[in-house]
């Protein structure tokens, strides 16, 4: 099953080839990995190895940290409760346990009891029982994640990386491409976008935040320079049951999806480990507590809700909203 799937994914690899844009070769290599759609488009020379380089990185990522791929690190320390020897869970393990100190329990490694309950791992929803939620939250509550010596360890609830694994893959990324003298390039791993240099025709980077409601429509367009810009968002994997809307970020707290009335985040700061790993907390920990944490970490944010986008101080002469996007939310800065 294993070899078939990574037949699939190697055969989804779809690379452009170079072309000129702004004077300077580019190269976008595509693949479909860790669950999403990924590019890297790189400019200049040696362009293609860089970015082919990129998909072979994705895919021994993918092979260590999926939660789903039998046969992964992840899912060794799911099964026997230590995992060692890989070249990325332990520093990915380092991280979760960072941020959940940072955000105060929003982000919790710990969570795949959870979400594995609510079926948020593969095709077949469902509403769990409270009975089934509280003890599953005690679980998690009680749970602990460490590394020494390189060794990942936990003890009480499965670990799922999925709220931090592409922002990290984006900077292993990003760290090949300055390896390979590449000083221009965007990478883009489903809602997680990271920015190197300066565009060759020394234009900003157009970031577009997409619209809840789907179908590649976009709620506006920040212009940054070198960052990462990534967005969390209830549409991008949910059910509904009797007409309420139950998705894939939850609560630790409580054990239900977080229900604040946002419905995407995005966090701009220079991290993409680090933007990945707040937008899931902010998520869960709402606008305002979000804000302050934002603001003491310098990063920088666009909260959407049903009818409102909020726009940080910092991005304000960054953000343009799609002229649909005007009519439809009330735009407030600051
Ligand atoms: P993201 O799209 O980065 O916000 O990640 C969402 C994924 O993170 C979910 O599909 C879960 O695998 C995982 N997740 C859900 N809730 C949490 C949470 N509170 N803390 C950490 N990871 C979470
Ligand atoms: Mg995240």
């Amino acid at each position: 099953m294993k070899k078939i799937l990574s037949l699939i994914i190697m055969l989804s690899f779809l690379s452009l080839p170079s072309c000129e844009e702004g004077g300077a070769d580019v190269y976008t290599a595509s693949c479909i990995a860790m669950d999403t759609s990924c590019t890297v488009t790189v400019y200049g020379k040696n362009a293609e190895n860089a970015a082919d380089k990129c998909t072979e990185l994705l895919l021994n990522m993918e092979a260590e940290l999926s939660v789903t791929l039998s046969g992964s690190l992840l899912c060794a320390l799911n099964t026997y409760g230590s995992a060692d020897g890989g070249e990325y869970l332990a520093r990915v393990a380092e991280k979760a346990i960072e941020l959940k100190e940072l955000t105060n329990g929003a982000y919790e490694p710990c969570i795949y009891s959870l979400v594995k309950l609510w079926g948020f791992t593969g095709d077949s929803y469902s509403v769990p029982s409270e009975d089934e939620i509280a003890a599953a939250v005690e679980l998690v509550r009680s749970s602990s994640l460490s590394v020494s010596d390189g060794v990942v360890y936990r003890d009480g609830a499965l670990v799922d990386f999925g709220g931090i694994a592409k922002g990290y893959a984006a900077e292993v990324l990003a760290d090949s491409l300055w390896d390979a003298g590449v000083e221009a390039a965007v990478i883009s791993l489903g809602g997680n976008i990271k920015t190197l240099g300066t565009k060759p025709d020394g234009t900003p980077w157009n970031i577009g935040i997409s619209a809840p409601s789907g179908g590649g429509k976009l709620l506006g367009v920040l212009e940054v320079g070198e960052c990462a810009v990534v967005t969390s968002g209830s549409y991008i994997r949910n059910f509904t049951v009797d007409g309420k809307l139950y998705h894939h970020i939850i609560d630790p707290s409580d054990g239900y999806p977080t229900d604040n009335g946002l419905v995407s985040v995005t966090v701009v700061c220079d991290s993409a480990d680090l933007a990945d790993g707040l937008a899931t907390a902010f998520f869960v920990l709402g606008r305002e507590k979000a804000t302050e944490l934002a603001t003491k970490l310098g990063a920088e944010t666009v909260f959407v809700t049903s009818d409102c986008i909020y726009v940080s101080d910092g991005l304000k002469e960054k953000f343009t909203p799609d002229e649909t996007a005007r009519g439809e939310y009330d735009i407030i800065y600051g």
